[in-house]
């Protein structure tokens, strides 16, 4: 496996790739990698001749007030990791090759970024569109891997290639949870002990949420009401969002009469973490 910096690098080596008939997955993470991202490389080695990571904590996606300095680190880690699951090239740029000093273009999107995490991180999900065609157009994959860990980054990723006309497959994975149900996610190792613990409340509230599905509730109101009240009972959560969304249009529904997305975002101390199920899984 090569671990590469440059586009150049990247380009030349998918140039190579694709002048031997080879198929290109691409696995766009923000590194430190763990289980749930190499489920992705994992799914991306099975369906693609060769598999490129790129490993790229994006600027543009933070907001001031955001952990862009102590989002953790270990690009060592991340090689040992991508290259047991198969990868074949890490693209791990440094900000200045992704962003020239002249660099004014972006690409925003409407309505599916209206709720959920698009309003409590109001510049957000522009960094993920700008830095995800970008790397689209670097590396040119014919599929690219995303989690439903982010449900609503994948129904944006997805809309993008749509309405932009990418030729790019888009793969949703599903999460991967720890053995008690906390679901992978690098900001997992800002919490202590203590907060590690009272971390479950999220995948416990949503297994009610569930439950509640399988026997027959359609209110989404009623739905919303017995998560928020769940996760109210952990006296260390702090809730950012609970709430029910057209599975494709990320817009808060009332009846569970179509595909949907059941969202929550939830403070555990200081770290924001994010749990979701759609309701097709179930
Ligand atoms: P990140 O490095 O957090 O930006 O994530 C990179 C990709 O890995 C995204 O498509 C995430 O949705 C996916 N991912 C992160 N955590 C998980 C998880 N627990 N299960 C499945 N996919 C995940």
């Amino acid at each position: 496996m090569k671990t590469v910096k440059t586009i150049s690098e990247v380009r030349e080596q998918v140039r190579k790739w694709r002048s031997e008939g080879l198929t290109v997955g691409f696995v766009p993470t923000m590194g430190y990698l763990h289980e749930g991202h190499a489920s992705l490389i994992d799914a991306s080695h099975r369906d693609n001749d060769r598999t490129v990571v790129s490993v790229f904590v994006n600027p543009m996606q933070f907001s001031p007030d955001e952990d862009l300095e102590s989002y953790p680190r270990d690009i060592e880690h991340d090689k040992e990791l991508a290259e047991a699951h198969g990868c074949d090239v890490i693209f791990n740029p440094e900000p200045s090759e992704m962003y020239g000093k002249n660099f004014t273009s972006f690409v925003d999107m409407t309505v599916l970024t209206e709720e959920l995490c698009g309003l409590s991180r109001p510049i957000h999900f522009r960094g993920v569109c700008t830095v995800v065609s970008k790397l689209f157009n670097i590396v040119k994959p014919d599929r690219a891997y995303f989690g439903k860990k982010d449900a609503q980054q994948l129904a944006v990723i997805r809309h993008m290639v749509e309405d932009l006309n990418m030729d790019i497959e888009i793969k949703g994975c599903p999460i991967v949870r720890e053995n008690d149900g906390l679901a992978k996610s690098s900001r997992n190792t800002y919490l202590s002990t203590t907060e590690r613990q009272s971390a479950l409340i999220l995948s416990r509230s949503l297994k009610r949420g569930q439950e509640l599905i399988k026997s027959g509730v359609k209110d989404c109101r009623e739905i919303v009401s017995e998560i928020t009240s769940v996760i109210d009972s952990e006296p260390l959560a702090r809730i950012d969002y609970v709430k029910i969304v057209d599975a494709e249009t990320m817009q808060q529904i009332e009846t569970l009469d179509r595909p949907a997305l059941c969202a929550i975002a939830v403070y555990i101390g200081k770290t924001r973490l994010i749990d979701n199920f759609f309701t097709e899984d179930i």
